[in-house]
């Protein structure tokens, strides 16, 4: 079949008949026009089922999937060491199990792009596109101010970019500067500099910790991690950061005029205690692009994006004082078009002419039934197991909550942790 057509499926509230060719929407009409599609057309009745886009996980570290509850009740500087540990002793074989069980969970819950940031990228590519997601996947600079590492790393990134160029599939590059207190001030340049001269994004942690903050301030004559890098000419709409917790109102200012892409990752800030206060209505206000995203394993303990939503609005909410902020649609921005627009690409609505990412929702159980809007129901009453189906890029990864593979994929990831065992 090359082409899917998703007959009687709600969406934008009308209920529709959506033709998918190779991996574009194609066309979105009226549910029972009268049409002819021609041969090669596979029809899907999706009666029942609501059409959403699926989510972009804007910050997530893949290969962590089997480190949940390593790290456990421990400051955010004693878990990055343990992690650290942890990741010395895995290797690409890890890595590539490890992804494949993260696109497992992001398919299961709804996720159909992911903004990646971690080691062994041939390992996640290869997982990646077995498994059909969209990503970008970012090659880690992280040298903590080893001359050696520097030009390993200077090296392997060089040689990465080429291989990138080979990818098959949705699957991009981009350039990680890990966080400015692990890479070095030449390394933070030249890794800028190298991701701007081939149009790749910029992913980095930036101001995520109160003793991020303090720390760069004493190092650096006062100045806060984004006055830093905007020294250094580093901010620019081209650049992720994963997030940006603690700012001043200068740091907002600046974040909002270079149209930097600020990615809230509240279930990781909850638990490392880093904090809660994310500035959202003032990023906004001053032009910053914000998302949403899950961050790795071994702090969220899972990928799911609804989860993410449902506690970004609600802890937004709760310590303002102000049940308006955050609202529902611009939630469903953050986890969807906002990401479209940092990544430039074609993503995030449902649309005639984007790419087909899209979830079948399945509205027929108590949570959906009510006069509430489809998005309230979605984001404060359901859990991620709605999602009945998912397509990426105009492909089912997932039917009636299927993933093909699923056993295997489980087994043989059990198989390569317990050969590896990392720092347990
Ligand atoms: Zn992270």
């Amino acid at each position: 079949m090359d082409a899917l057509l998703l007959k009687n499926i709600v969406c934008k509230g009308l209920v529709s008949d959506i033709l998918i060719r190779g991996e574009r929407i194609a066309e979105i009409r009226p549910a029972g026009s009268p049409y002819d599609d021609g041969a090669g057309v596979e029809t899907v009745d999706c009666t029942g089922k609501t059409a959403v886009p699926g989510f972009v996980n804007m910050h997530t570290h893949a290969g962590m999937a089997m480190m949940r509850g390593i790290g456990e009740d421990i400051a955010f500087h004693e878990w990055i060491d343990r992690i650290w540990a942890v990741e010395s002793g895995i290797d690409e074989e890890y890595v590539y199990h490890a992804t494949k069980v993260a696109c497992l969970e992001m398919i299961k819950t709804g996720t159909t792009t992911f903004n990646d940031h971690y080691w062994h990228m041939p390992s996640a590519y290869k997982a990646v596109s077995e498994m059909g997601l969209r990503s970008v996947l970012a090659y880690v600079i992280c040298d903590r101010n080893d001359p050696a590492e520097s030009e390993r790393q200077r090296i392997q990134c060089q040689q990465m970019y080429e291989q990138s160029k080979t990818w098959q599939g949705p699957v991009t590059l981009a350039v990680a500067i890990h966080a400015i207190y692990s890479v070095s001030e030449p390394m933070i340049l030249w890794a800028a500099d190298f991701a701007r001269r081939r149009g790749l994004p910029i992913h980095i942690h930036l101001s995520e910790t109160r003793k991020e903050v303090e720390d760069c301030m004493a190092l650096h004559g006062g100045m806060s991690p984004v006055e830093y890098l905007d020294g250094l000419g580093v901010l620019g709409p081209d650049v992720i950061a994963a997030h940006t917790l603690w700012l001043s109102d200068n740091d907002v200012r600046i974040l909002g005029e270079r149209g930097v892409t600020c990615v809230h990752n509240v279930n990781s800030n909850l638990k490392l205690s880093s904090g809660y206060r994310f500035l959202y209505n003032e990023l906004r206000d001053a032009g910053a692009n914000i998302c949403l995203g899950t961050d790795g394993c071994a702090s969220s303990n899972n990928l799911d994006m609804l989860e993410t939503m449902k506690t970004s609005a609600m802890i937004q909410k709760a310590w303002r004082g102000d049940p308006s902020s955050m609202p529902l649609d611009e939630l469903m921005a953050m986890a969807t078009v906002n990401a479209a627009k940092a990544l430039g690409l074609q993503i995030g609505r449902i649309e005639e002419g984007a790419l087909a990412d899209i979830l079948i929702v399945d509205t027929d159980n108590y949570n959906f039934l009510s006069p509430g809007s489809f998005e309230a129901n979605l984001v404060y009453s359901a859990h991620s197991d709605c999602v009945d189906s998912v397509i990426c890029n105009g492909r089912f990864v997932m039917r009636n909550r299927t993933v093909p593979g699923e056993r295997e994929i489980l087994d043989q990831a059990r198989k390569a942790m317990l050969a590896l065992s990392p720092g347990l």
